[in-house]
């Protein structure tokens, strides 16, 4: 992934490859190393381990590292603040983590729930069988061109870097079908973001909560994208709608997804043209391609209200159905940073396929009845 398709703002898009590479294990190091080693991280009992080997075997791949696998103790308050390289293993991703980053205990146990609640409402797995899943990237650009993780390969399970912005070069969170990349500044160590004036002397850029609706959305982008590929309006849309379902679905049962629904405010975008029956297709198969900057945004509350209307006719299979469907037309080859309208028709015509021929009609009256979509710049 080059370094400006990872510079994008986060208005524009993530970029989705469809990529499909080579799949080989590493050779595995078979030297044993020793264990232990307790952190103490400033105030609280945060506890770490280490491997028990140099080299870590994943559900179908290897991973060759000098650098400590970390478990954490799934209490919110307690923190874990790297001093080098780490890494955290779950059963459906492996957290490659940046120098200087800080961890509350239940950052997997919250990633996890997110995880397996994306994969219960959208009705796919994390991880197709009929997919061939790469090495892990090299995202080198990031580390000064080091590549602590070069020659892993964690088979199907999701890498997710997280990193440490210190230069600051405004990175942001974003994803592939392949992997996640998160630079939230919650994230950075209280020591990191204190040495850098940009970030110090502004301290509003960052929120006293993990923005876990940051993590759900990019997520659902490495979700769907393993599934199949959609346009623009339907790629952000879902990201968007998935970060406030889950959200929602999980907000009673973690305390941290708790705090992101009290504290946060999900906004929309405005829109060139107020959204009815008369135009919400039409606007669809537009995909919103020539969007000025005004409006840059749109594409992600529509689709995010498409979404929730499609969720609501059609219960949890709501994605599954589009997902298969697109994956079993013949030609269709939509390409997420290509307009093509011949292709946007066809997956209009899929929806209404499995929606009825006026879902949207029905979707724009919603829309007018509910004041979605009805707010414009003009
Ligand atoms: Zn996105």
């Amino acid at each position: 992934m080059k370094k400006n398709a990872r510079k994008i703002t986060s208005l524009l898009l993530a970029v989705l490859c469809t990529g499909s590479m080579l799949l080989c294990a590493c050779d595995k190091a078979t030297e044993e190393s020793e264990t232990t080693v307790t952190t103490t991280a400033a105030t609280t009992k945060e506890t770490t381990e280490t491997t028990e080997s140099t080299a870590e075997t994943t559900r179908n791949g290897m991973i060759n590292t000098p650098y400590k696998k970390i478990t954490l103790d799934g209490v919110k308050e307690n923190h874990f603040v790297s001093t080098d390289y780490c890494y955290i293993e779950s059963e459906k991703y492996v957290l490659l983590i940046d120098k200087d980053i800080d961890l509350p205990g239940d950052f997997a146990v919250v990633m996890d729930a997110i995880v397996d609640e994306l994969e219960k409402q959208l009705g796919v797995s994390y991880a197709p069988v009929e997919r061939d899943y790469p090495h892990v990237i090299d995202n080198s650009i990031y580390y000064n061109g080091f590549n602590p993780w070069k020659d892993w390969y964690v088979g199907e399970k999701i890498p997710v870097f997280i990193m440490c912005d210190r230069q600051p070069e405004g990175w942001i969170s974003c994803a592939t079908a392949d992997d996640l990349t998160l630079v939230e500044y919650e994230l950075f160590s209280e020591d990191v973001w204190n040495s850098i004036p940009d970030f110090r002397d502004n301290p509003w850029r960052k929120t006293d909560y993990v923005d876990y609706s940051v993590i759900a959305h990019e997520m659902t982008h490495v979700i769907t994208g393993r599934n199949c590929n959609m346009s623009k309006i339907m790629t952000e849309g879902l990201a968007d709608y998935m970060a406030v379902s889950v959200i929602n679905a999980l907000a009673d049962k973690y305390p941290s997804i708790a705090e992101v629904k009290a504290k946060k405010t999900f906004y929309d975008n405005t829109v060139p043209e107020a959204v009815n029956a008369s135009n919400a297709e039409a606007i669809f198969v537009s995909d919103y391609k020539d969007v000025s900057h005004a409006d840059r945004g749109a594409e992600y509350t529509y689709g995010k209200y498409l979404f929730e209307y499609l969720h609501e006719q059609a219960g949890d299979d709501f994605f599954k159905k589009i997902c298969t469907k697109l994956n079993t037309s013949a030609g269709f080859v939509y390409r997420y940073d290509e307009y093509n309208e011949e292709q946007m028709q066809k997956i209009a015509g899929i929806i209404k396929d499995l929606y009825g021929d006026d879902v949207f009609t029905k979707f724009g009256d919603w829309c007018v009845k509910n004041n979605h979509l009805q707010d414009t710049n003009n």
